[in-house]
C-alpha cells in the first residue's frame, strides 16, 4: 500500500532521486536487474504517457492564414480595394478582394504542405534507447520508455529520459543542453545532498544530455514533460524557419524590388495624370496595374515549396536533411570524404584467413551462417587438430559483444558485424558462443573505441583461472605482446615477421585483426585502460573480407563525372584501405597517407599534400578535423561522414556533415547537417544530385516568373508612355499573376533532375543565382512577352475588334506564351524538343490543364466576363494566339541552340589557347 501511495511521484521530479540510495530507488520504482516486464510497461505507459515533449510551438492555422496578408503588395491591393470602393466601383473592389483571398488561401495551403513535409522528416530522426526488459537487452524508440525502465548508456548516446544511475564506468556526460556548461561531467552513483544544484547531481543523467565517454546503467525516474528538459522546453520550442541563404537573398531582393516598383508606380501615376491627361481614376488604376504587373508576388512562396519538395525527395532516398541550408550547399559540394566500413563497403564481414603459429588457414563459406570449414594448403582439416587455433577462436568469441541469431535459416548479427563474423568462424570449429561465455564469464571490459583501436575483456572460469583478452588493430596488439602462444611453450615474438604476415593479408583487401591474451590473478576484478600491460601473448591474426557495395562503386563513378572528388578515410590498415580503394575505383588509390604520417605533417604541409591523396588509413577521428580544414583552405566545399562521438567536431566543421542513421551515435547526428537512413555512400551521391536539382528548380522558378512580370509591366508602361489604352486591365493582370503564373510556376518545384546533372562540375559556392545568363534570359524573354502582348493588342485593334475583345486576346496570348515558356524553361540549356521535353511531367501537365481550363472559363463564362470585362473569342483568333505561343517557343529554342553553339565555340577557343 505504501508503494502505491508513493508511486505517483515516480515520473515526476518531486522525489529527490539524486539523494536516494540506489537500492531505495530500485525499491521505489519496483524495478530490478531484469527490468520491467511487458505488462508492467503497458500499465506505466497508460499512467505516465509517452516519453516525448510536445512538438515545438507552431503558428496556429489562423495566425498562419493572417500572415499571408502581411505583404507589401497585399497592402497595396487592399489600398486599391479601398479606393475603388470609395469611388463605388464595386466590381473592381470585389474582384481585388476575391483575388487577394484566393491567393492567400493558395499560399496558406502550400505553406502547410511544406511544413508537414518537414515535420514528417523530423519524425524520421527519433532517437533510440537501449533497455533491459524481461531480462533481455533490447533497443526501443526512446519515446516508449516509462519510469522504472532500466536503461543502458554508452558513449555517443543522448540520454533518453531522466535517469538515476546505478552503475557507472568512466561515465561522462556533457550537459550543455541543460546547464549551458560544455565541459563533460564525471558521473557517480552515490547519493548527493538533497538541495544540490542540477549541474552537480552526479548521480543523475538528464534527458537530452550527451554521453561523451564510458558507460552506465540506471533507472528512468522521469519521462516526457516531467523531465528537467521538459520543464524548460518552452524555451527550446522554436521551429526552424523554412529558409536557406538563397531564399533569404531572394526575399530581400523581392522586397526591395517591391519598394522600388511602388515608388515607380507613384511616378507613373503622376506622369499619367499630369502629362497624359488620364483621369484620376484611370491614372490610379494604371499605377496599380503596374505595381501588380511588376511585383513577383508568387516568387517567395514558390521558392519555399520547391525547397520543401526537394527535402522530401531527399528523405525518400534515405538522405534526411537536418538543417535546410544544407540543401543548397549539397549542390556545390566538390569533395566527399567518406568512411570505409559500412558506408563504402557492405559491412557484411566474413573471416577468410586465420594465421596461428606457422600456419595460415583458409576459412571456407560466406555470410554469417556457420557453414564451412578450415583448409591448409588446399587440404581440409579438423580445427581441433590445432589447439592454438582453437584457443585463438575462443579468445575472439569471448572478447566480443555481438550475438548471432538464426531465423528460418537466415543468420543475422546483433551488434558489430565484424564481431558477428568472429562468432561464425567459431561455430565453424564447433565452438558455441553461448557455452563459452558461460564457461568463462566476463568480469570487466574496455569497450572498443576508434582512437584506441582495440577492445579488451577480463574473463574468469569456474576453477580459479583468469585471462585478459585483447583484440584489435595488429599494430596495437603486437605492441602489447612480448611472445607468441604455443601449445607447449611460448616463443618470443618476431614483430617484423608478423607485420609482414599482416601486410600479406591486407594486400588482399582483408581487414586484419590480431588477438592476444594474458593470464591474470584470480583476484583481479577490474580492467583499466592504463594498466592493460605489455606482456600479452599473441594468439593469431584474423583476415576478414568486406566487399565494396555495388552501388558505392557506381556512385563513386557518378561523383567523379560530376567533378566531385571522393576520398576514403578509414581506421583500417593501409594495405586493406588501398585494396578497397582500388576496387571502388577511387581516382588515386595508390598513395595512402596514414594517421601516423599525418601527425608528422604541419598544417601547411598537409594543405599541400591533401589534394593528391584519396586514401587515408589508420586515422582517428581527430585527423578528420584537420583534413576538413586542409581541404577547405583550398576553397573546396567538403562533405564529411562520421558516426562516432569524436567525429562531431569534424562534422560541424565540414560544409555538409553527414551522420550515419543506423550505426551512428546521437552525438554525431546532432552535429550533422544530414543523416543517412541507410548508412550508404550511394545515398550521399543521390543527395548531391537532389541538391543540384533543387537549386536548378529554384533557378527555373526565378527564370520563369521574373520575365513574365517584366513583359507585363513593360507593356503597361509602353501603353502609358504612348498614351494608349492599357492592353490588359489591372484586374486582368491580377488574375494572370496570382492565378495562372503561380499555378504554372508551382509545377517547376516537381521537376526531376536534368539528364546531365551529374556531368556538370559543381556550382562555385559564391555564384549568384542572378548570373549573367539568368539576367540575359530575363531581359530577352521580357522583351518577347512585351512584343507578344502589345503586338496582339494592336493587331486586334487594327482588325477592328473592340478594346475589350483586344484585351481578351492579349490576356490569352500572355497565358499561352507562359505555357510555352514553361516547357522551354524546364531545361535551361538543352533543347526541349524531345519526347520527354514535350510530354513533360505529371505536375506540368496538371498545371497546364488546370490553367487552360481556368482560361477558358475566364474567356467564356458570363460571370467572369462580368468581372474581368472579357469577351468570348472566335476559334480563328484562338488559333492565331496558339500560333504566337509556338512562335515564341521556336524563338526560345533557337536562342538556346545559338547560345550553346557560342559557348561550345568559346570553350574550344579557350582550350586551344591553353595548350602551348
Ligand atoms: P573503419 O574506418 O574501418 O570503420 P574503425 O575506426 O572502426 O575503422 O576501426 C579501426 C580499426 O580498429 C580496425 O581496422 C580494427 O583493426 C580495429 N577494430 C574495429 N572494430 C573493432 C572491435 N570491435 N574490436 C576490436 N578492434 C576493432
Ligand atoms: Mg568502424
Amino acid at each position: 500500500m505504501i508503494m502505491t501511495e508513493r508511486r505517483p511521484e515516480a515520473g515526476g521530479n518531486s522525489d529527490p532521486w539524486h539523494h536516494l540510495s540506489p537500492d531505495e530507488v530500485e525499491r521505489r520504482l519496483e524495478s530490478g536487474e531484469d527490468g520491467l516486464d511487458e505488462g508492467e510497461v503497458k500499465r506505466r505507459r497508460e499512467r505516465y504517457g509517452q516519453n516525448k515533449l510536445p512538438p515545438p510551438q507552431v503558428r496556429g492555422p489562423l495566425r498562419r492564414f493572417l500572415a499571408q496578408f502581411n505583404n507589401l503588395l497585399i497592402y497595396v491591393l487592399l489600398g486599391a480595394a479601398f479606393v475603388t470602393a470609395m469611388m463605388q466601383h464595386w466590381v473592381d473592389t470585389g474582384v481585388i478582394l476575391a483575388v487577394v483571398l484566393v491567393n492567400s488561401i493558395i499560399g496558406f495551403i502550400q505553406e502547410g504542405k511544406a511544413e508537414k513535409a518537414l515535420e514528417a522528416i523530423r519524425e524520421m530522426l527519433s532517437p533510440q534507447a537501449s533497455v533491459i526488459r524481461g531480462g533481455h537487452r533490447i533497443t526501443i524508440p526512446a519515446e516508449d520508455l516509462v519510469p522504472g525502465d532500466r536503461v543502458l548508456l554508452e558513449a555517443g548516446d543522448k540520454v533518453p529520459a531522466d535517469v538515476r544511475l546505478l552503475r557507472v564506468k568512466g561515465l561522462q556526460v556533457q550537459e550543455a543542453a541543460l546547464t549551458g556548461e560544455s565541459v563533460p561531467v564525471e558521473k557517480r552513483v552515490d547519493p548527493v545532498d538533497e538541495d544540490t544544484a542540477l549541474g552537480d547531481r552526479f548521480s543523475m543523467a538528464y534527458s537530452s544530455t550527451l554521453v561523451t565517454s564510458g558507460r552506465g546503467t540506471g533507472l528512468v525516474v522521469a519521462t516526457g514533460v516531467e523531465t528537467e528538459i521538459g520543464r524548460i522546453s518552452t524555451m527550446l520550442a522554436e521551429v526552424e524557419p523554412l529558409t536557406t541563404p538563397l531564399l533569404r537573398a531572394m526575399n530581400v531582393f523581392a522586397r526591395w524590388l517591391t519598394v522600388a516598383i511602388i515608388g515607380f508606380a507613384a511616378l507613373v501615376f503622376f506622369f499619367a495624370f499630369v502629362l497624359r491627361d488620364f483621369g484620376a481614376v484611370d491614372s490610379f488604376m494604371a499605377s496599380v496595374a503596374l505595381a501588380v504587373a511588376a511585383i513577383p508576388e508568387g516568387l517567395p512562396a514558390i521558392l519555399t515549396v520547391t525547397l520543401a519538395i526537394g527535402v522530401q525527395r531527399m528523405a525518400s532516398r534515405n538522405a534526411i536533411i537536418r538543417r535546410l541550408p544544407a540543401v543548397e550547399t549539397l549542390g556545390s559540394v566538390s569533395i566527399i570524404c567518406s568512411d570505409k566500413t559500412g558506408t563504402l563497403t557492405r559491412n557484411e564481414m566474413t573471416v577468410r584467413s586465420v594465421a596461428v603459429g606457422e600456419r595460415t588457414y583458409e576459412v571456407t563459406g560466406v555470410g554469417y551462417a556457420p557453414r564451412g570449414g578450415f583448409e591448409h594448403e588446399g587440404r581440409e582439416l579438423e580445427p581441433d587438430s590445432d589447439p592454438a587455433l582453437e584457443f585463438a577462436l575462443r579468445a575472439m568469441i569471448l572478447c566480443n559483444d555481438a550475438t548471432l541469431r538464426e531465423n528460418g535459416g537466415e543468420w543475422t548479427v546483433d551488434g558489430d558485424p565484424m564481431e558477428g563474423a568472429l562468432l561464425t568462424v567459431g561455430y565453424k570449429a564447433a565452438l558455441d558462443a553461448e557455452f563459452e561465455h558461460k564457461a568463462w564469464p566476463r568480469i570487466d571490459v574496455i569497450p572498443f573505441e576508434s582512437e584506441h583501436q582495440f577492445m579488451a575483456t577480463l574473463n574468469h572460469d569456474h576453477e580459479g583461472h583468469a585471462h585478459v583478452y585483447v583484440k584489435g588493430a595488429p599494430e596495437k596488439v603486437l605492441e602489447m605482446c612480448a611472445s607468441v602462444h604455443a601449445a607447449d611453450e611460448c616463443t618470443t615474438l618476431d614483430r617484423d615477421a608478423w607485420m609482414r604476415r599482416v601486410d600479406e593479408l591486407a594486400a588482399k583487401g582483408e581487414r586484419v585483426l590480431a588477438v592476444a591474451y594474458r593470464p591474470a590473478d584470480e583476484g583481479q576484478r577490474e580492467l583499466r585502460f592504463d594498466g592493460i600491460g605489455e606482456d600479452f601473448r599473441l594468439l593469431g591474426l584474423f583476415g576478414l573480407i568486406d566487399p565494396p557495395r555495388d552501388e558505392a562503386i557506381s556512385a563513386v563513378a557518378e561523383c567523379q563525372s560530376a567533378g566531385i572528388n571522393v576520398k576514403m578515410i578509414t581506421g583500417d590498415h593501409a594495405g586493406t584501405a588501398q585494396a578497397i580503394g582500388r576496387q571502388l575505383g577511387l581516382a588515386r588509390p595508390d598513395k595512402v597517407l596514414t594517421g601516423r604520417e599525418l601527425d608528422t605533417l604541419s598544417d601547411e604541409a598537409l594543405r599541400k599534400t591533401v589534394p593528391e591523396v584519396d586514401v587515408f588509413a589508420r586515422t582517428t577521428p581527430e585527423h578528420k578535423l584537420r583534413l576538413v580544414r586542409a581541404l577547405q583552405s583550398h576553397g573546396l566545399v567538403v562533405a564529411m561522414t562520421g558516426d562516432g562521438v569524436n567525429d562531431a567536431p569534424a562534422l560541424k566543421q565540414a560544409d555538409v556533415g553527414v551522420a550515419m542513421g543506423n550505426n551512428g551515435t546521437e552525438t554525431a547526428k546532432e552535429a550533422a547537417e544530414m543523416v543517412l537512413a541507410d548508412d550508404n555512400f550511394a545515398s550521399i551521391a543521390n543527395a548531391v544530385r537532389e541538391g543540384r536539382t533543387v537549386y536548378d528548380n529554384l533557378k527555373k522558378a526565378i527564370t520563369f516568373l521574373l520575365p513574365i512580370n517584366g513583359g507585363e509591366s513593360g507593356s503597361i508602361i509602353a501603353a502609358i508612355m504612348l498614351g494608349l489604352a492599357l492592353p490588359i486591365t489591372p484586374l486582368q493582370v491580377l488574375w494572370v499573376n496570382m492565378v495562372s503564373s503561380v499555378g504554372l510556376a508551382m509545377a517547376l518545384a516537381f521537376e526531376p533532375a536534368e539528364k546531365d546533372i551529374m556531368q556538370r562540375p559543381p556550382r562555385p559556392p559564391g555564384e549568384p543565382i542572378l548570373s549573367a545568363f539568368v539576367v540575359w534570359r530575363i531581359v530577352f524573354v521580357s522583351l518577347l512577352f512585351l512584343v507578344g502582348i502589345f503586338g496582339m493588342y494592336t493587331w486586334s485593334i487594327g482588325q477592328g475588334f473592340s478594346v475589350e475583345m483586344a484585351r481578351t486576346h492579349a490576356v490569352n496570348t500572355l497565358v499561352v506564351m507562359e505555357v510555352f515558356y514553361l516547357f522551354s524553361v524546364r531545361s535551361l540549356r538543352t533543347r526541349t524538343l524531345t519526347v520527354t521535353g514535350i510530354i513533360g511531367t505529371k505536375a506540368v501537365l496538371i498545371a497546364v490543364v488546370v490553367v487552360s481550363t481556368l482560361q477558358l472559363i475566364f474567356t467564356y463564362a458570363p460571370f467572369m466576363q462580368f468581372f474581368f470585362d472579357s469577351r468570348p473569342m472566335a476559334l480563328r483568333e484562338g488559333l492565331i494566339i496558339l500560333g504566337v505561343g509556338v512562335l515564341v517557343f521556336a524563338v526560345l529554342e533557337l536562342e538556346k541552340s545559338v547560345r550553346n553553339r557560342l559557348t561550345a565555340h568559346r570553350a574550344r577557343a579557350r582550350g586551344l589557347s591553353d595548350t602551348p
